[in-house]
């Protein structure tokens, strides 16, 4: 089975609770007005990898605590972030997911995909981003309709303190001249001052 990846990055701070792995899945059709994210859309790009290679790839790393599954849209590949994640969980990592529909609509749609890949989430960030809700106060997300569930006991322990936890960036200065900027902040406004540097 394969998984359509926009990018993987091995070790980020700022995608979830503690160190972690992050892969970025290619394809969203949900098109959130103001979406940071617009070059995962389409379903074509991005590139093909088998789910084994990437499960050997994220047994090597050293140091973290799980891996994040944001996009693109995960749910739209769910039932390969599924075989990825049970892989996953049997060796100890933890796994969070991003997602732009609601909690309350995967549930209600009753796909069989969907649930499973639930049942492997501990910390499941749902809800697309809305513009006009832009809020940067609560960590990992960018507007204040998005939630936190805790489809786990693993990340509970965070509920009571998500207001205690930063929003931050990351900048990957890349050997071509290229940057990669992730995290959660600003991004029209660090985009720009980017530019003007
Ligand atoms: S769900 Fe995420 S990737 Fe998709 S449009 Fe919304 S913000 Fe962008």
């Amino acid at each position: 089975m394969k998984l359509r990846i926009y990018k993987i990055i091995s070790k980020t701070k700022v995608e979830g609770p503690g160190t972690r792995c992050c892969i970025w899945v290619q394809g969203c059709s949900i098109h959130c007005k103001g979406c940071w994210a617009r070059e995962t859309w389409t379903f074509d790009g991005g590139e093909l990898l088998n789910i084994d290679e990437i499960y050997n790839m994220i047994r090597n790393i050293k140091g973290i605590e799980g891996v994040t599954f944001l996009g693109g849209e995960p749910f739209e590949q769910a039932p390969a972030l599924y075989k990825l994640a049970t892989k996953i969980k049997h060796i100890g990592l933890t796994v969070v997911t991003f997602t732009g529909y609601t909690y309350e609509y995967i549930v209600k749609a009753h796909k069989k995909e969907w649930n499973d890949l639930l049942s492997v989430t501990d910390l499941l960030i749902d809800g697309p981003f809305e513009e006009d809700k832009f809020n940067l106060s609560r960590p990992w997300v960018g507007s204040s309709n998005q939630n936190y569930r805790f489809l786990t006991p693993t990340y509970k322990y965070l509920e009571k303190n998500l207001s205690r936890i930063k929003n931050k960036i990351e900048v990957r200065l890349h050997e071509n001249g290229t940057i990669f900027i992730n995290g959660m902040g600003d991004f029209n406004n660090i985009k720009k001052q980017f530019k003007d540097f």
